[in-house]
């Protein structure tokens, strides 16, 4: 059994299939993202409506921009709910520059502060931005909190320094991409206590599907790949992830 740590199910049309092809996969939890307020409300209800499905209520860094006080209020009643289990996603996202970096790192630190308000585990996102998040995560004096770096694609080293500041890192279909041999050597290397597995759906389907719809009955793909990097049984990682998901997850709440 696998647990998708990241999906995007609000954006998912015939979400009861999707639900069902997971589940006949072996996905046994998945944690649905939120990425705007619209988002953080849709995933909550489907959360509702699903025993397996779980939230995580935030603003994406690329939504940035679009927060304000009474917005922020709202992410933060959601987050009272009784299957919100994380806060996010939120992070940096320099690549795409769609809020301005200032903005970001302030809605970044918000939800840090959230985070800890509400005792609930940070979901970041981050592109080429670590070494800003690693900045704003030890300035917030994040190390006890729980946190996980959805989507790594930085390198071993990078990976080591999130680490050591007690965080978790899931690996995403990426890891099965030609040009990603950084991050395959971070799946490599890393304390398997320390790997999660996620499809990031729609976005990033692992290869034999890249280009198409993600879901997350495909996050078996991204565990296999890093049973193949380790050398491991598909079982084993099956087992490790799921015990690592719930450690930084309380998915006992119904
Ligand atoms: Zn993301
Ligand atoms: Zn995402």
């Amino acid at each position: 059994m696998l647990i998708d740590t990241h999906a995007h199910l609000e954006m998912l049309e015939g979400v009861l299939d999707v639900i069902q092809r997971a589940r006949d996969s072996g996905v046994e939890r998945i944690l649905a993202v939120s990425s705007d307020l619209p988002s953080s409300k849709r995933s909550v209800e489907i959360s509702k409506n699903f025993p397996d499905v779980f939230a995580a209520v935030g603003i994406h860094p690329h939504e940035a921009s679009s927060l304000n006080d009474e917005l922020f209020s709202e992410i933060e009643s959601l987050a009272g709910e009784q299957k919100v289990l994380a806060i996010g996603e939120t992070g940096l996202d320099y690549h795409y520059m769609h809020s301005p970096r200032e903005v970001q790192i302030y809605s970044f630190r918000r939800h840090i502060e959230l985070a800890k308000r509400v005792r609930l585990p940070l979901v970041i996102h981050v592109r080429d931005a670590h070494e800003d998040v690693l900045e704003v995560l030890r300035e917030e004096n994040t190390r006890d909190m729980g946190a996980v770096i959805h989507c790594f694609t930085g390198d071993y080293p990078t990976a080591k320094q999130y680490i050591d500041e007690g965080f978790y890192i899931s690996f995403s279909g990426v890891l099965t991409f030609k040009n990603a041999e950084d991050i395959r050597e971070a799946a490599r290397k890393i304390p398997f206590k320390r790997i999660l597995v996620e499809t990031d759906s729609p976005y990033l389907a692992p290869i034999p599907f890249r280009g198409k719809r993600n879901e997350p009955a495909y996050v078996k793909y991204v565990a296999q790949k890093i049973a193949e990097l380790r050398g491991v049984s598909l079982e084993e990682i099956e087992e490790q992830t799921t015990t690592n998901a719930k450690n930084l997850f309380s998915f006992d709440v119904q």
